[in-house]
């Protein structure tokens, strides 16, 4: 294999670490910050293993104002050199951009309905990606990731990011006690998150991993959110607030910093070196549906 001693035993790589935020959960899953990896190792060690990576993308109503620069930046930035296939899912497919790919990447459109309300589109994501992942991507991809398209690529987001089961932790709570985590509460609702309990406050604009990893987690979700609206309840935070109760009783195998997906509202703080993914600022009464 290529991949030699002269890459493996190269020094600088070796004194990469950071003392400054936490780098490694209590089951010893690491926690990916800028200068935890050499993103020439990583890449020397993943590009040979030709993978495929599908990125799932959601761009319905007004949201489809967001998908160029999604979409453009994501070519500049997102998995650079590797074969990904977008899966984007619109209510108006005659919309989505021509925009220019790399060899190796494709788009796919897959038309959605649009839901009567913003919670329903948002929360809808989970079944929809779990048929997708049934009928194709169990067969064409190894990893998955799902985004939120009002988003914009900065940095470089690769292939450290690369696991069985893959969460972020959101840029709102990384530096916020436990007690203040706004998971769901109501024992009533398959969400629910004791108090005391929970790991970290994950965001549910970001999650991905190995496909039957994923398909797992989209399952469980979406079933939970039948089971909770059958009892007309609507978790705190809809799929969030599922995904935050799956994924402390299914540990992410590797968890990625605030850098993965920040916020264009807060300003950047000490710990962030890079800000390697972002949501854009929005006006929520023009672009959701029903507010
Ligand atoms: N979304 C969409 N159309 C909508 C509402 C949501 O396409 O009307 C999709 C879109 O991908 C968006 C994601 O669902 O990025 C999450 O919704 P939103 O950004 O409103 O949630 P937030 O992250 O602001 O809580």
């Amino acid at each position: 294999m290529v991949l030699s001693t002269r890459l493996l035993f190269k020094q600088p790589s070796l004194l990469r670490g950071r003392s400054d935020v936490v780098t490694v959960t209590p089951w010893l899953a690491p926690i990916v910050w800028e200068d935890t990896f050499d993103p020439l190792l990583i890449d020397a060690m993943y590009k040979p293993m030709n993978l495929t990576i599908a990125a799932t993308v959601f761009s319905v109503g007004k949201y489809i104002m967001f998908l160029k620069d999604f979409l453009e930046t994501a070519e500049k930035h997102f998995m650079v050199d590797f074969r990904v296939h977008y899966h984007i899912f619109t209510d108006q497919p005659t919309e989505v951009p021509k925009v220019n790919l790399a060899v190796g990447r494709q788009i796919s459109v897959h038309e959605v309905p649009k839901l009567n309300r913003w919670q329903d589109i948002s929360a809808s994501r989970m079944k929809i990606i779990h048929e997708l992942i049934k009928q194709r991507i169990s067969q064409e991809a190894d990893y998955i990731y799902c985004l939120d398209v009002d988003t914009k690529f900065h940095f470089r987001w690769g292939a450290e990011t690369l696991d069985r089961l893959v969460a972020q932790i959101h840029p709102w709570f990384y530096d916020m006690p436990r007690d203040q985590f706004t998971y769901e509460r109501r024992p009533t609702s398959t969400a629910y998150i004791p108090n005391g309990d929970g790991d970290y406050y994950y965001i549910g604009a970001l999650f991905g991993g190995m496909v039957e990893e994923v398909y797992k987690l989209v399952e469980t979700c979406y079933k939970n959110i039948e089971v909770d609206s059958a009892k007309g309840i609507e978790a705190a935070w809809q799929e969030e607030s599922h995904l935050n109760r799956y994924l402390l009783y299914n540990k992410p195998t590797k968890i990625l910093s605030p850098e993965y997906l920040w916020h264009d509202q807060r300003g950047k703080t000490e710990v962030i070196k890079v800000i390697r993914l972002s949501q854009v600022l929005k006006n929520n009464a023009e672009v959701r549906e029903n507010v």
